[in-house]
């Protein structure tokens, strides 16, 4: 089966059909060593149903007149459900007309027969709708908080050439790290850096961190090394002035 076809059909699994959740547990032994036990199994709906509950929640916490007391205790993430599954509902109505199919009344069965009679579409159609649900899964993973915003590591870009002309990137602050560690990347010159070469990233930070932490302790002692010689003159001046009186 083709890429194209293998992300439309993740996708549409993930936006349509429940799926079995793991959080990782952990226990401490006597020795305060953290172990890892069974995790907990939860169902999760697909992830439109899950959109819907979120937006549900924050129209359903106003009091009994419906007017919204406290409308800082909405969820975050909650105007974000709403107009996300609008685009979904929307789009996925419109791609079922326009693919020949008669709508369905959700959009989880839209998107099913969407994919139902995806072999018979041309592959600029496929390439659309596989453009489509994968943004809305994204999308709805970021609302949903199952993804996490990436980490920003504290260093320099290393990248020696950014434009093919030898130009290094040497910007700050702008690479980021996947949370499990299984990719970076600069968002300045858009390197990036996947599993087989992070290592080689992660060494150049831990490297930065301490060259920058020793050079911070010298200027530290440069400080402190002026303060002791103010001091010792200071000192000195004093025992003049006594010497001198006596
Ligand atoms: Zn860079």
């Amino acid at each position: 089966m083709s890429d194209t076809l293998t992300d439309i059909l993740d996708s549409a699994e993930a936006l349509t059909d429940p799926r079995q959740h793991s959080e990782p547990r952990y226990e401490w032994d006597a020795n305060r060593n953290k172990k890892p036990v069974d995790p907990y199994r939860t169902i999760v709906p697909g992830l439109i149903q899950q959109l819907r509950d979120l937006a549900e929640e924050g129209s359903t916490s106003g009091d009994e007149s419906g007017v919204r007391s406290v409308p800082d205790s909405r969820p975050p993430g909650e105007f974000d459900a709403v107009s996300l599954i609008a685009a979904i509902t929307f789009g996925a109505a419109w791609r079922a007309g326009q693919v020949g199919l008669k709508a369905r009344d959700t959009a989880e069965g839209n998107i099913r027969s969407i994919v139902g009679t995806i072999s018979t579409l041309d592959s600029d159609t496929q390439h659309d709708i596989r453009r489509e649900l994968m943004s809305w899964r994204r999308q709805a993973d970021v609302i949903l908080g199952w993804e996490q915003p990436p980490i920003e590591l504290v260093a320099p870009c290393p990248v020696v050439d950014a434009d093919g002309y030898g130009t290094p990137c040497g910007a700050r602050g702008t690479l980021v790290a996947q949370r499990d560690g299984s990719g970076a990347r600069c968002v300045k010159c858009g390197a990036v850096w996947d599993e087989k070469t992070v290592g080689m990233l992660f060494e150049h930070v831990r490297r930065y961190t301490e060259a920058s932490k020793a050079a911070a302790e010298r200027a530290r002692k440069v400080i402190r090394d002026a303060k002791a010689e103010q001091r010792r003159i200071a000192d000195e001046a004093r025992e003049r002035r006594h010497t001198e009186a006596a």
